[in-house]
């Protein structure tokens, strides 16, 4: 079968011509020094993408599903009171692991077309002092939501909580500041808007973090899930615990090479602006995006509501089937089709391409919207609007 023409999936995504090449390189022997220099630069890279000083970077050789397995066995003890915010599909997971690893879990959750509030955060936290973790997903994929990872931290450090972030799919695209914002052990994953290839858990991990992760006697050594032997064995010693996967890690790096050479912040606004259009062409179509409010839409992806009488793997398999787009349904999150805007899809042209093939696909099953006026709207954004990205940026600080 014919691989998708337009992969506009919420990761993986298609990765650009130098990320492939880099893939394709040779194999070396993990201690031949290339290969040691170039694990070092990746790391060194990853960490500067994350923006911290602070926290060490630790770099699993699996899916970020490793790497958030991974964090939840090296800090959680039986009966440690944790705290997990649930605001989707991979928050109520999380808290599966915690439960599986002994812990005491407690759960602030919320619909799924919500954001967590940090008031209720802190209130939960003044009422227990006992809560020694809280758990929250930074960008809930399955519903195109945001979390404000940016108050939370800061609540939670205030009390001597440790925060574990799954920023899995917000890493390199959406603002992400874990020294400024105090958050603890993040796990990303380089699929999503760093534009690499699945197979690796990057992951920044402060000392307040390793702090707990001591505390623990059970937190796993001689494991692949373990991040102590990452830390002592290669960051100490300067031994592989294992065989790292060596194309992965060169794809990897050579993704964070690219991102860094456009520029973090030129990154995060690129995401912004092209979610922005596609937001714009969802309304001008005469439907409706799936979160609750436009200011907690992740920019990553936009999640759209799915009329009724139509299910979302319906419409993802005639969209690629007939116009050969691969989009991504809700992951049983709700009636919810996705448009990625990740990596080299966060581009002007590529909403206008998931719009059409969407509003399009919705005609040919039956519910009634305005194509061209969708596809008109998002145009008239990319070609009018004030770059909203820069707007928001230079709003926060954050422009040159
Ligand atoms: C993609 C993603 C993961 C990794 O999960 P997979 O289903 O293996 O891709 C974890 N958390 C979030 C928020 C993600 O978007």
């Amino acid at each position: 079968m014919r691989p998708a023409d337009f992969t506009l999936a919420a990761g993986p995504i298609s990765v650009p011509p130098e990320t492939l090449a880099a893939l394709g390189s040779p194999i070396l022997y993990h201690y031949d020094p290339a290969f040691i220099e170039r694990f070092r630069a990746a790391e060194h890279r990853i960490g500067a993408i994350y923006g911290t000083q602070s926290h060490e970077i630790i770099l699993m050789q699996g899916e970020a599903v490793l790497g958030l397995e991974a964090a939840a066995r090296a800090i959680v003890r039986p009966g440690m009171a944790c705290l997990n915010l649930v605001s989707g599909i991979f928050g109520k997971y999380f808290g599966y692991w915690l439960t599986a690893m002994g812990a005491d879990l407690r759960e602030i959750e919320v619909t799924y077309d919500e954001a967590i509030d940090p008031d209720a955060v802190a209130a939960y936290l003044d009422a227990h002092p006992e809560v020694e973790v809280v758990a929250v997903v930074h960008s809930e994929t399955p519903s195109g939501t945001l979390n404000p990872v940016r108050e939370i931290g800061p609540i939670c450090r205030s009390r001597g909580v440790v925060t574990i972030v799954d920023c899995v799919s917000a890493f390199g695209g959406v603002e992400l500041r874990p020294d400024e914002w105090q958050l603890d052990l993040l796990v990303a994953g380089p699929q999503k808007c760093l534009g690499g290839p699945p197979g690796m858990s990057l992951m920044a991990i402060s000392d307040e973090a390793w702090a707990l992760i001591a505390k623990n006697p059970d937190a796993p050594r001689g494991s692949f899930l373990s991040l102590l032997d990452w830390k002592e064995q290669w960051h100490g010693a300067g031994k592989f615990p294992f065989t790292p996967s060596v194309s992965d890690l060169h794809g990897v790096d050579a993704a964070a090479a690219l991102l860094l050479e456009e520029g973090l912040d030129a990154s995060i606004a690129r995401h912004a602006h092209v979610a922005a259009a596609c937001r714009a062409g969802v309304r001008g179509m005469g439907l409706s995006i799936w979160p609750a409010r436009e200011e907690i839409a992740a920019p990553c992806v936009t999640a759209i509501r799915v009329p009724d009488e139509i299910t979302d793997l319906q419409l993802r398999d005639h969209a690629r089937a007939k116009y050969g787009v691969q989009l991504s349904g809700g992951q049983g999150a709700g009636p919810i089709i996705r448009i990625g805007h990740m990596g080299a899809a966060a581009r002007p042209m590529y909403p206008i391409v998931g719009l059409a093939a969407l509003g399009r696909s919705l005609l040919d099953l039956g519910a009634r919207v305005d194509v061209g006026a969708g596809v008109e709207a998002a145009l008239a954004w990319l070609s009018d609007s004030a770059d909203e990205a820069e707007v928001s940026l230079a709003a926060a600080g954050l422009s040159a």
